[in-house]
């Protein structure tokens, strides 16, 4: 006869002869391998965690590849419960998100509490009511990575349309939302008002924000250039040495064909055009 030692089998502290000790044993390992494995992995690796490393879940993921495990029965993402682990519960409606962006990691310094964008919109379209004061730039996703965008009722909405209409009214029909500050993820209602897109536009060409339409930008200023000014210089350098286009190409690989054509023929880059030899300007369209 001998004293049972295991834990979690139930029996301990009774005396067992051989075969209840066999079968407590293989109950132990069971129980070891069955019951203990994926959630007292979590909590044994969480413990020990440095901010440095990523921990990996190596068990079950379920979705987009988002670690999970079992507890008392329920299935918990890995993330949440590394979260509640280091901070305590997860306040009512966040989300937790990774700062590592890697799915599969449960380290609780990588993993940090998120406001839902629409809750955390209205709390502060509260506090900044028509109070005048410094931009307020919108910190979650942006449409077209410029204006500021929140999902309602699963529709993107243009943040400063939704601050617009909370606290200066219904926008009048066809008109757009412009900004003051000219600042596009600004939604500080002070700074909105309804403009129709006409104004919007001049608004823009004024405060010269416009390069399409800013007089005077040409050239290296010019928001579409592909080559400077110095490319264009040895271009014409090239032609004038009796370079043909294909040779040109093989040096410029931001340009195409056209590109080079209408460099030669003074269709763009003309300010510098204009000023070259004769020699040049005397045999246009001949690449
Ligand atoms: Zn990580
Ligand atoms: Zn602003």
């Amino acid at each position: 006869m001998m004293k049972c030692s295991y834990i979690g089998a139930g029996l301990c502290g009774q005396l067992l002869d051989g075969r209840e000790l066999l079968f407590e044993c293989l109950l132990y390992v069971w129980y070891n391998r069955c019951m203990k494995t994926n959630y007292e992995y979590l909590l044994s690796k969480v413990a020990t965690a440095k901010p440095t490393q990523c921990l990996v879940w190596p068990y079950a993921t379920r979705g987009a590849g988002y670690g999970v495990t079992s507890v008392k029965g329920v299935v918990r993402y890995i993330h949440q419960l590394a979260y509640e682990y280091k901070n305590g519960a997860i306040p009512p409606k966040w989300r937790i998100k990774w700062t590592c962006g890697n799915h599969l990691c449960f380290n609780p310094f990588h993993v940090k509490a998120v406001q839902p964008p629409p809750i955390y919109l209205m709390e502060r379209l509260e506090v900044l009511g028509l109070k005048e004061g410094p931009c307020e730039e919108w910190p979650y996703a942006k449409f077209g990575s410029e204006y500021g965008n929140v999902v309602l009722k699963g529709h993107n909405e243009h943040v400063a349309r939704i601050a617009y209409t909370k606290l200066k009214g219904k926008i009048p029909k066809g008109l757009d939302i412009c900004h003051k500050c000219d600042n596009p993820p600004c939604f500080r209602p002070a700074h909105l008002f309804a403009g129709t897109r006409k104004d919007n536009m001049q608004d823009c060409v004024k405060k010269d924000r416009d390069n399409r339409q800013a007089k005077g930008r040409v050239g290296e200023l010019h928001f579409k250039h592909k080559v400077t000014e110095k490319d264009v210089l040895k271009i014409y350098a090239m032609k004038l040495m009796g370079a043909t286009a294909k040779t040109i190409l093989t040096k410029f690989t931001t340009i195409g064909p056209s590109g080079i054509s209408h460099i030669l023929n003074g269709h763009c880059w003309k300010h510098l055009w204009v000023k070259q030899p004769q020699a040049l300007r005397d045999r246009p369209r001949s690449c």
